[in-house]
C-alpha cells in the first residue's frame, strides 16, 4: 500500500478534497453530489513537478480535467468566471477535519455506505440552500 508519496492518493484524502470543494468543480463551478463524479486536478502539473499535497489538489469534472490537460492553472481559470477566486481560497483551506469526517464514514460504514451517505448530505445541503 501507498505511504503517500507515490501516484496513488488514497480515498478519503481524494474525498476530503471533493468536500472541501464542495463538492464543485473549481474550474466551471458544477456542484454534482457524487464524490465518485470527479477527479483530483493538480494545480502544478505532475509533469511539471507538482506534488500531492492538498494545496496543489482541486475538485474538477472530467470534462475540465480532460480539456485543461497541462495548461497553468491561471490560464485554464481566467476562462470561467470565478474560478480562480474559488480556487485561490480553496487551497488555503485545510482538509484535515474533512478527511477525518471520510474516514470515520469509510470505517462505519463501508466504502458504498459512506458514498451515499456523503451524496445525501450533499442533497440536503443544496435544497437547504435553495430554500433559503
Ligand atoms: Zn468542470
Amino acid at each position: 500500500m501507498s505511504t503517500g508519496s507515490g501516484n496513488w492518493i488514497r480515498q478519503p484524502k481524494r474525498w476530503a478534497v471533493h468536500v472541501r470543494d464542495g463538492l464543485r468543480c473549481q474550474w466551471c463551478g458544477v456542484v454534482i453530489p457524487d464524490v465518485e463524479s470527479y477527479t483530483l486536478d493538480h494545480l502544478r502539473p505532475r509533469s511539471q513537478g507538482g506534488g500531492h499535497g492538498e494545496s496543489n489538489l482541486v475538485t474538477s469534472c472530467h470534462g475540465c480535467n480532460s480539456l485543461r490537460r497541462d495548461m497553468a492553472w491561471w490560464e485554464f481559470a481566467s476562462l470561467f468566471p470565478g474560478a480562480r477566486g474559488r480556487i485561490e481560497r480553496a487551497r488555503r483551506r485545510s482538509i484535515a477535519r474533512h478527511r477525518k469526517m471520510v474516514k470515520r464514514l469509510i470505517s462505519s460504514l463501508g466504502y458504498q455506505g459512506a458514498r451515499e451517505a456523503l451524496i445525501q448530505e450533499a442533497q440536503e445541503r443544496a435544497e437547504a440552500q435553495e430554500m433559503t
